[in-house]
C-alpha cells in the first residue's frame, strides 16, 4: 500500500480531466519516505475509527465488499492533492471523509474547500469522480467527470452526492453477502446524509436523491406495493415501535410489511453473516410476492423461466435489500436475550425493552410496544406454550456440492421431489446399486448442486454412518454416533446415483463454520405455537408479542411449506399490528382475530389458497378465500392478555364488554 502527498499543486486542466490525470500523476510522483510522515499521521490515522470491512471475497458468487478501488484522490482547489492508493486505507480514508470525520488541510492550515473521491475500477473499466463534501466544508466547485456510466433522467441536473450515491446504490444491489449488502447500505446513507427511520421520513427522501434507470424500476415496484390502502400511505401504524428478533426469511418479509405500515421497524441478528446454502423450493404466490418487491432487480436470476426455487442465502439477501431501502434498522450480531419490564419508577415513562448482546448495543435502549419472535425453531421468546406433533423416525440429509457452472453441469437434470411410493423402481435400483435406502430425494440445482433426502435407519447403520443403533433419536444422531466421513460418501453416492453420475465433480461447498456442507438431521418431531400471539400490559404500557415463520410453525420439509407459511404468517401477523395500531379494537379483540387466522395456517396448500396472487395483501380476506375472523372470540381468548390495569381487568371478567355469550358460529368449510 503507497500513500503519497504532494502539495502544493494547482490544476489548470479543465475538470473532466482530472479523474484520467490523477492515478497518472501519482504513479509518477514517488517522493522519498521521510516525506510522508508528517502528513500521514495526523491526517488519516488519528482520526480513523475502527474499520468497517466488508468480509474478503469467497469463490464464485457475484462481487462483493467494497468498490475494488486502486486509487483515492483528493484535490485541493489552489492548495494541494492527497492521493491514497491500495484498500483498505482508501476505503477507510473516503469512509471517513463522507461521514465528515476526516477533514484535510493544506499547506497554510487553511482548510481544504473541496474533497474528491476516485475511484478506479478494474473490474469493469471506467472511472468515476465525484465531490463529496463533508459537513463544515465549503464546497464552491462540484466536478463530474461526465463519463460514468450512470443513466439518469434526461434533463434531471447530476449532482456529485448523487453520482458518488448511485455508484454506492448500485453495488449495494448487486451485494450478495450479508456484510457487503449493511456495508454499503450504510455507506450510502452516509453519503445521503440520511437516517433509517420509518418509512414517511425515508423512503421519499431516498428516492428524490437516486434516479438512475435501475433505482426508477425498484422505486415503482415499492410505490406500488406502499399504495395499497391497507398501508394508508405510510401512516397506518405510525405509533407503533416494533422489535423483530431473527432476520431469516420470516423475519425480514415481516420488518418490510410493518415498516409499510408505518411503524418504526428495528431487526436484530443474532449472526453477522447468512451462510446457509440450502435450497428452498416456493410456492408461486411467495415467487410473485419476492417479483413485486423487486427481487429482479436484486438478483437477475431470480426464479428465471420455470425456476420455483432460491438458496435461503439469496433469498435473505433480497429481502434484506428491500427492507433496508424501505428504512428499516437492523443490526446484525445482537442476540436477543429477554424482555425487560417498564421500570417501576415511570417518571419517564419508560416502557418495553429488551436485553440484547452485547449489553452496551445502543438497542438496549430501543423502547417498542410490538415484539415479533422470527428467531427459528429454537424460540427464545417466552410465554408461548408449544404442542409437538411425533410422527415416525425421520432422518433428513442435505448435502450441498460447488456448482462450477459448466456446461456438463448446466445438463444435468433437477427432480423437483421424488418419493417412494411414485417411483418405487428408481429407488429399488439405487437399493441394489449402492445400498441407500431412501424415502424421497429432492435435487435443486441453483448456486450449490443441492441434494435433500430422507433416510432410512436401517441403511444407514449398514453404510457405518451411524455407528451404533441407539433407541432415543437425540444420541442416535449426536455427533458422537456419526462417522462424517461415511456420512459424506453416503450423501455423495446417492447425489451421483440419482444424477445418472452425470455431474462431472462432487466437490462439497462449505457450510457456516467452514467445513464440508452436509448434515443429518431428525425431524420425527415437529412443533407448532399454541398462539401465534399474547398481550401484556405493565405501568401503562401495552406490549404485543407474535411468532412468525418457523417459530410458530415448524415446517415439514418436503412439503416445501417453510416460506409459504412463513410469508403467511408475516403477514397476518402485520394485520395484527395494523388492528392493534387502529385503536378501534380491543386488546382481546385483537388477539381473536390473529387467532382466528392462526386456525387455517397448517392447513393450507397451494391449491387453497387464493389464486388471485397479484391481489395477495396484508387483509386476510384477500389470502384465504373463506377466512372467518370470528372464529375464535374474544372470551376465549382472555388467558393470552396480562394486565394490571384495572380497567382492562374488567374487560377481561366483565362478559358483556367481551361478547361472552356469542358463541362462535359453525360454519361448513370449504377447502380452507
Ligand atoms: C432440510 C430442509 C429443507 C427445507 N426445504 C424448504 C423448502 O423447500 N421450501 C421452504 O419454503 N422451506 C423449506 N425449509 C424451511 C425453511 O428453511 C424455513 O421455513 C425458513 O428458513 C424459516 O424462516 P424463519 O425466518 O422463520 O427462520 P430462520 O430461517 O431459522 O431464521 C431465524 C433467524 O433468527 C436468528 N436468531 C435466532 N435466535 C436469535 C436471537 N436470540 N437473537 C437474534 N437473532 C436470532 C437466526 O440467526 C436466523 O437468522 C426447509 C428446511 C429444512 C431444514
Amino acid at each position: 500500500m503507497a500513500v503519497c502527498l504532494a502539495f502544493p499543486l494547482s490544476f489548470s486542466l479543465p475538470p473532466p480531466f482530472l479523474p484520467s490525470f490523477l492515478p497518472l500523476l501519482f504513479s509518477s510522483f514517488t517522493p522519498p519516505p521521510s516525506f510522508f510522515l508528517p502528513f500521514l499521521l495526523p491526517l488519516i490515522f488519528s482520526s480513523l475509527s475502527p474499520p468497517l470491512l466488508p468480509e474478503a471475497k469467497k469463490g464464485g458468487g457475484g462481487r462483493q465488499g467494497p468498490p475494488p478501488c486502486s486509487c483515492l484522490a483528493l484535490p485541493v482547489i489552489g492548495g494541494g492533492v492527497a492521493a491514497a492508493t491500495g484498500s483498505p486505507l482508501c476505503q477507510r480514508v473516503s469512509q471517513q471523509l463522507l461521514r465528515g470525520r476526516l477533514s484535510l488541510r493544506n499547506r497554510s492550515g487553511e482548510s481544504v474547500v473541496h474533497a474528491g473521491w476516485c475511484t478506479t475500477h478494474t473490474r469493469r473499466p471506467r472511472s468515476l469522480f465525484s465531490s463529496v463534501a463533508p459537513p463544515g466544508i465549503t464546497v464552491d466547485t462540484m466536478y463530474n467527470s461526465g463519463h460514468h456510466h450512470h443513466h439518469h433522467k434526461q434533463g434531471a441536473p447530476v449532482s456529485p452526492d448523487s453520482a458518488a450515491a448511485a455508484d454506492v446504490f448500485e453495488q449495494l444491489c448487486t451485494a450478495s453477502t450479508f456484510k457487503s449488502v449493511l456495508y454499503h447500505y450504510r455507506l450510502l446513507c452516509d453519503v445521503l446524509r440520511l437516517k433509517p427511520t420509518n418509512f414517511r421520513n425515508f423512503y421519499p427522501k431516498l428516492k428524490s436523491k437516486l434516479r438512475s434507470w435501475k433505482a426508477q424500476a425498484i422505486w415503482s415496484k415499492f410505490d406500488k406495493r406502499s399504495s395499497h390502502k391497507c398501508y394508508n400511505h405510510g401512516k397506518a401504524c405510525t405509533n407503533s415501535k416494533v422489535l423483530i428478533i431473527g432476520a431469516g426469511p420470516c423475519g425480514l418479509r415481516t420488518a418490510i410489511e410493518a415498516q409499510l405500515l408505518g411503524a418504526k421497524v428495528v431487526v436484530v441478528e443474532k449472526r453477522d453473516r447468512f451462510s446457509r446454502n440450502n435450497v428452498l423450493h416456493l410456492w408461486p404466490f411467495v415467487i410473485n410476492d419476492l417479483k413485486q418487491l423487486g427481487a429482479k432487480k436484486f438478483y437477475g436470476k431470480f426464479c428465471a423461466g420455470a425456476i420455483d426455487h432460491i438458496s435461503i442465502r439469496q433469498l435473505q439477501c433480497i429481502l434484506l435489500k428491500v427492507a433496508l431501502l424501505l428504512g428499516v434498522e437492523i443490526y446484525e450480531n445482537v442476540s436477543f436475550e429477554e424482555l425487560t419490564e417498564p421500570p417501576e419508577d415511570q417518571n419517564e415513562k419508560i416502557g418495553w425493552r429488551a436485553r440484547l448482546s452485547p449489553a452496551d448495543h445502543p438497542a438496549n435502549q430501543y423502547e417498542f410496544d410490538v415484539l415479533i419472535g422470527a428467531d427459528g425453531k429454537r424460540n427464545t421468546l417466552h410465554g408461548f406454550k408449544r404442542k409437538e406433533f411425533r410422527g415416525k423416525l425421520a432422518i433428513a440429509i442435505t448435502a450441498n456440492f460447488i456448482n462450477k457452472r459448466t456446461e456438463l453441469e448446466a445438463r444435468v437434470q433437477e427432480i423437483s421431489g421424488v418419493a417412494f411410493i411414485f417411483n418405487q423402481k428408481f429407488f429399488k435400483e439405487l437399493y441394489a446399486a449402492t445400498g441407500i435406502d431412501l424415502e424421497n430425494i429432492v435435487y435443486y440445482k441453483d448456486e450449490t448442486h443441492y441434494f435433500v433426502m430422507t433416510a432410512k435407519k436401517q441403511s444407514l447403520i449398514e453404510k457405518g454412518v451411524i455407528l451404533r443403533d441407539l433407541q432415543d433419536t437425540q444420541q442416535l444422531l449426536h455427533p458422537s454416533n456419526v462417522d462424517r466421513n461415511a456420512l459424506m460418501e453416503y450423501a455423495r453416492e446417492a447425489a451421483d446415483f440419482s444424477t445418472s453420475y452425470q455431474l462431472p465433480h462432487l466437490d462439497f461447498a462449505v457450510n457456516h463454520y467452514g467445513k464440508p456442507d452436509v448434515a443429518m438431521f431428525d425431524f420425527t418431531s415437529m412443533f407448532a405455537a399454541e398462539n401465534a400471539c399474547r398481550m401484556v400490559e405493565k405501568r401503562g404500557h401495552k406490549l404485543l408479542s407474535g411468532l412468525v415463520g418457523d417459530s410458530l410453525l415448524e415446517p415439514f420439509w418436503p412439503t416445501g411449506s417453510g416460506c409459504a407459511r412463513g410469508f403467511l404468517s408475516s403477514f397476518d401477523a402485520c394485520w395484527m399490528i395494523r388492528s392493534f395500531s387502529s385503536g378501534k379494537m380491543m386488546p382481546l379483540e385483537v388477539l381473536a382475530e390473529r387467532e382466528s387466522i392462526y386456525r387455517l395456517l397448517a392447513q393450507t396448500t397451494p391449491e387453497n389458497l387464493s389464486k388471485d396472487h397479484s391481489s395477495y395483501s396484508l387483509d386476510p380476506a384477500s389470502r384465504y378465500p373463506t377466512i372467518n375472523l370470528r372464529a375464535v372470540l374474544p372470551f376465549q381468548v382472555r388467558t393470552l392478555f396480562n394486565t394490571d390495569d384495572p380497567v382492562h381487568l374488567e374487560e377481561i371478567t366483565n362478559p358483556h364488554l367481551v361478547n361472552n355469550d356469542e358463541l362462535p358460529k359453525k360454519r361448513k368449510r370449504r377447502g380452507v
